[in-house]
C-alpha cells in the first residue's frame, strides 16, 4: 500500500482518481480549495484510508505524513473557468506546480503532472505526437492556462534535473465523466444537459471542428500507470477517435433519445479546428489504449452522473 497525494482531488478527475486509489488499497490525501471542485464529488468516500485537506496550494504547504506519489491535477481546467480566473490559473500552474513539486522532493515521492493538450496549441500537426512542441498564442485569453501547463512541465523538468525528484509528465486530452458540472462550458456537459432538456443545443461554429474524447476510467487507468511506470514522459493519455462537434451533438442526441435541434453559435477566440492525441507511446511505454469507445462512455455518464446532477436541478 503507498500513500498517494492528490492536488484537485475534490476535481472531476481528482475525485475519479481517489475512488480508483482507494479501490487499489493505497491510502490517499486529497488537497483541494474547492475553487472549481465540490465536496459533493468526494461525500461518497468514508473510509480511514481517506484524508481531506483543504488548503490553496498557490500557499505554501508541508504534510508531515511520508508520501510515496503525488499527483498533481489541482488547476482549473475548463474555459469559462480559466478565463474568470486568469491570474490564479497561472499561479496555480506557478507558485501551485513549485510548492507541489517541493513536497515530493521533501518526501521523495515520485511526482506526476495533469498536463494538457493545451500545450500543443494550435495543432500544425495532426495528430499530436509529444515530440510537436506547439504553436500557443501567449497573449490570447486562453494563453493564461496554456502557458500556464508549459510553465509547470518546463518546472517539472528543471526539478527533476537539477534537484532529482522523480517525475512523470501527463498530456491529458480532453476527457468526460460523470461529476462533470454541468455549466463548465465544456462540450460534453453542455450537449447532455440541453438534451436531457430537449433545448437545443449549441454547437461553436459549423460544428466541423474535431475532438477526440476519452471516457474517464480509461484516463484514469493511464494516469497510474503512468505514475506506477519508471517513465518521465511526456505522455499522450487520450482517445485517437475523433469526432466532429456535429458528430458528438448528433450521438447525444442518439443515446438521450432527445427531440433537441441543433443551433450554432459563434467559435471562441483561438479554438482548436482539430484534436487528436497520437498514442503511440502509452501503447509501447504503458500497455495503454482506451477501451471505452463514445456511445458507451455516454450511456455510463448519464446513469452514473443520473439526470438531476447532469441538467443542474437547482441550480441556474
Ligand atoms: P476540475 O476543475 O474539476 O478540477 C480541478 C481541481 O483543482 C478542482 O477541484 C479545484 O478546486 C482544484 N484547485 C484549483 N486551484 C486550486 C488551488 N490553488 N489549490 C488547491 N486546489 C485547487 O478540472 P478537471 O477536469 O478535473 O482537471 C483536472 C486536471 O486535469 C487539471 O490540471 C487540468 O488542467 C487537467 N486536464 C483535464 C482535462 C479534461 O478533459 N478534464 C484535459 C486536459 C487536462
Amino acid at each position: 500500500m503507498s500513500t498517494c497525494l492528490v492536488t484537485g482531488g475534490a476535481g472531476f478527475l481528482g475525485s475519479h482518481l481517489c475512488d480508483e486509489l482507494l479501490r487499489r488499497g493505497h491510502h490517499v490525501i486529497c488537497v483541494d480549495n474547492l475553487e472549481t471542485g465540490s465536496l459533493t464529488n468526494i461525500a461518497h468516500i468514508r473510509v480511514p484510508e481517506f484524508e481531506f485537506l483543504q488548503l490553496d496550494i498557490v500557499q505554501p504547504y508541508f504534510v508531515e505524513r511520508p508520501i510515496d506519489f503525488v499527483y498533481h491535477l489541482a488547476s482549473p481546467a475548463s474555459p469559462i473557468d480559466y478565463l474568470r480566473l486568469p491570474l490564479h490559473t497561472l499561479k496555480v500552474g506557478s507558485h501551485g506546480t513549485h510548492h507541489t513539486l517541493g513536497l515530493a522532493k521533501k518526501h521523495r515521492a515520485r511526482f506526476l503532472i495533469a498536463s494538457t493538450s493545451e500545450v500543443y496549441g494550435d495543432p500544425q500537426v495532426h495528430p499530436q505526437p509529444e515530440t510537436y512542441w506547439g504553436h500557443v498564442n501567449p497573449i490570447g485569453p486562453r494563453g493564461v492556462y496554456d502557458e500556464a501547463k508549459r510553465y509547470a512541465e518546463a518546472l517539472t523538468m528543471a526539478y527533476h534535473r537539477q534537484q532529482g525528484v522523480d517525475t512523470a509528465i501527463m498530456r491529458i486530452f480532453n476527457t468526460y465523466g460523470a461529476r462533470m458540472r454541468p455549466y463548465d462550458g465544456r462540450a460534453i456537459p453542455t450537449f447532455l444537459r440541453q438534451a436531457l432538456q430537449d433545448r437545443p443545443i449549441t454547437v461553436f461554429g459549423d460544428g466541423s471542428q474535431t475532438r477526440s474524447f476519452c471516457y474517464v476510467d480509461d484516463l484514469i487507468r493511464g494516469m497510474i500507470a503512468l505514475a506506477e511506470s519508471g517513465e518521465g514522459g511526456p505522455v499522450n493519455v487520450g482517445n485517437p477517435n475523433e469526432f466532429t462537434l456535429l458528430e458528438l451533438a448528433e450521438t447525444v442526441i442518439e443515446i438521450t433519445d432527445s427531440k433537441s435541434e441543433i443551433v450554432h453559435e459563434a467559435l471562441p477566440t483561438d479554438d482548436p479546428q482539430v484534436r487528436q492525441p497520437d498514442i503511440s507511446l502509452a501503447r509501447a511505454l504503458l500497455g495503454w489504449e482506451p477501451e471505452i469507445d463514445l456511445r458507451e462512455g455516454l450511456r455510463r455518464t448519464v446513469e452514473q452522473a443520473g439526470t438531476a446532477a447532469l441538467v443542474g436541478a437547482g441550480r441556474r
